[in-house]
């Protein structure tokens, strides 16, 4: 029994506590910065490097050791470690794994605040980035160098759609002892096997389909080897690299209808291509599915399905002033960064300021096909095309 309380103390300690034994379907949130020991021993044994114990909020819970669990099995890996937003994942892997002196490979189409990252460390932290062709294949072998210690590879470049050769780009980087990353975001984990491929890390940015509801930020890197887990597991701590509750139960509540929804926006997106691609407006149509995608064979080979995001170039005799009016004249589809949620997106990209040896002459657009009707998808392009 405890002494008579207070009301200021009552109102912050009560000997209540819930019957055990409540079950539901979905995983519970727990809310924490605190975490509470049973006694000062179990304090002092527990390790936030192991990620094995409780120990404060900010290195897990209960909600995302779930979620990371969940999103291993999902890939077929055996570690993940959650971050804020997908971009904070992939700065965690160049901390985590490279150090001044060092050098690291980006493909020339990769997500551009990545490119970002890479001039910052070049610029301060005496580390070299350099940029590669994606459709490079075996030829990277040639472009690592002595202190090369990383390759991110993007599959496809979610602006521009060149599908790498994966498993010829592991070989070189592996006969030569340096990791290889894959930003595996355009297909969530489902429709590539990127450790089949020879991958090291997987990285994905959740914000996307794992999500689904275009309402949350969240990253996450997915490892079958343990020393390269504890290397990550390290930085994942020192970067403070914790994730909120809602946000983690947000993207477990996507998961169990992620793979239908990746299915519906790819046959939505497959439709729609197929569709512009017989149009006069369109020159060229960037979709790993059709044969005139730099990397389709790739694609074909490693590939089970594509979603939603694809890019159009438009015919060349469209000055972008038409093409801001075609994307301005959209109804169903908005103007916004991001994809995989339901809504459909249009964004025009400068293609030709972003890419070094860039030769298409035409406007690049790029797609989120959302979950509308196709059917109505096409006749906002049509109208859209009209007043262009
Ligand atoms: C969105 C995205 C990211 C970053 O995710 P955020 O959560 O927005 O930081 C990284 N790579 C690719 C290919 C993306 O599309």
């Amino acid at each position: 029994m405890t002494a008579k309380k207070s009301l200021q103390t009552s109102l912050i300690h009560t000997d209540y506590t819930a019957p055990e034994g409540f079950a539901a379907f979905p995983s519970a949130i727990h809310h924490a910065s605190t975490v509470l020991f049973k006694n000062v021993a179990a304090m002092r044994s527990g390790d936030w490097k192991e990620k094995n114990a409780y120990t404060y909020g900010l290195h897990g819970t209960p909600t995302t050791f779930t979620l990371e669990a969940r999103l291993a099995e999902i890939e077929d890996g055996k570690y993940c470690l959650l971050a804020p937003s997908g971009l904070a994942a992939i700065a965690m892997v160049d901390f985590a794994l490279l150090k001044s002196g060092d050098d690291v490979l980006l493909p020339d189409n990769v997500y551009n605040p990545n490119r970002e990252l890479g001039r910052w460390l070049s610029a301060d932290f005496g580390i070299t980035a350099r940029y590669y062709d994606p459709l490079i294949g075996a030829g990277i072998a040639a472009l690592i160098q002595p202190n090369t210690r990383l390759i991110w590879a993007e599959a496809p470049g979610s602006v521009s759609m060149e599908v790498p050769d994966l498993p010829a780009i592991c070989r070189a980087a592996h006969d030569k002892g340096v990791l290889v990353a894959l930003d595996n975001t355009w297909s969530a984990g489902l429709a590539l096997r990127g450790f089949d491929l020879g991958v090291d890390i997987i990285m994905q940015a959740l914000t996307k389909y794992q999500s689904g509801g275009s309402d949350v930020l969240m990253g996450a890197l997915i490892t079958r080897d343990q020393a390269l887990h504890d290397k990550l597991s390290l930085a994942h701590m020192r970067l403070g690299m914790g994730v909120g509750a809602d946000d983690a139960y947000l993207v477990l509540r996507g998961l169990p209808t992620m793979k239908l929804r990746f299915d519906a926006h790819d046959a939505g997106a497959r439709k729609l291509a197929a569709w512009l691609k017989g149009r006069p407006e369109i020159a060229r149509v960037l979709h790993p599915a059709f044969e005139d995608c730099p990397g389709h064979a790739e694609w074909k080979r490693d590939f089970s399905g594509a979603g939603g995001l694809f890019s159009v170039l438009f015919d060349p005799r469209y000055t972008e002033e038409q093409t801001d009016r075609f994307v301005d004249a959209l109804k169903l589809f908005k103007i916004g960064y991001s994809w995989g949620g339901s809504n459909s997106l249009a964004v025009p990209y400068r293609i030709r300021q972003m890419r070094k040896n860039w030769q298409d002459q035409g406007i690049l657009v790029r797609f989120n096909v959302g979950l509308e009707s196709v059917d109505d998808l096409i006749a906002d392009i049509e109208a859209a095309f009209a007043v262009m």
